[in-house]
């Protein structure tokens, strides 16, 4: 899980909470409710004319290993599993909108935080929980599609072990103001076409930014190894901060 260079103090920070399970429930955690998402709910075929694509099936010609070494996870069938360490993008994003497909494991092993997880980094820092959540508590905030630490996933849309699902987020980062004031940032997820993340923010104030080291203008994708055999898909996203604002 190490990683290196200037992601290393929040990237271990966020993965040994994620690891260690530090964001236990306590008494007044109520689970989100469990909403099945339609079974004809279209996955996507492709990624739209202006897209970046990271992964379509063949290869992982963008990405590289955390540490900045080959990438070493599994092309199975199209899809890219979960192998001796995480992955980062080669290239560094700011606010985009992304679109991936993963799965957990059809065969079920451990409960809570062990079975299933996985994680998409934003820009190193930020993750959006995947785990296989489907008749599987935990804290309520570090389910699947819970902005981990954070907030909790409106709903509990997942579908069962072994199944894909898809994951559609619009992500703008914490930016610097003029003042020298962190403005906050935002989450807005679709878990399998269901708003689980409703426009949340994402903490910009100087603890946050110490807890996140600091703000970035850009930053990788990265795919957590949290030891499980999750796999991926389809993964694309839009760059947000290069268009027009008007
Ligand atoms: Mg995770």
């Amino acid at each position: 899980m190490k990683r290196s260079g200037i992601l290393s103090l929040a990237s271990i920070t966020l993965l040994a909470g994620t690891c260690l399970g530090t964001l236990a429930a306590d008494s007044k955690d109520t689970p989100p409710p469990v909403v099945t998402p339609a079974a004809t709910f279209s996955h996507g075929a492709g990624a739209p004319a202006d897209a970046v694509v990271l992964f379509d099936g063949k290869d992982l010609s963008a990405w590289k290993g955390e540490n900045g070494g080959e990438p070493k996870w599994k092309l199975i069938e199209g899809a890219m599993q979960v192998n001796g360490g995480g992955m980062m993008t080669k290239e560094e994003f700011g606010d985009i909108q992304l679109h991936l497909e993963w799965a957990s494991p059809s065969e079920v092993k451990g409960d809570g935080q062990g079975r299933g997880n996985s994680g998409v980094y934003f820009q190193g820092r930020y993750e959006i929980q995947v785990l296989d959540s489907h008749q599987n508590p935990t804290y309520s905030n570090g389910q699947a599609a819970s902005f981990y630490g954070h907030s909790a996933p409106l709903v509990n849309a997942s579908r069962k072990p072994g199944e894909w699902q898809s994951y559609d987020i619009v992500f703008h980062a914490p930016k610097p103001t003029a003042d020298g004031k962190v403005e906050a940032g935002s989450f807005t997820v679709f878990h399998n076409g269901v708003l689980v993340q409703d426009h949340i923010p994402i903490p910009g104030g100087a603890s946050a930014a110490a807890k996140f080291n600091g703000v970035t203008p850009k930053g990788p994708l990265v795919l957590q190894d949290h030891g499980n055999p999750v796999r991926y898909r389809n993964i694309w996203l839009r760059k947000l901060d290069a268009k027009p604002t008007k």
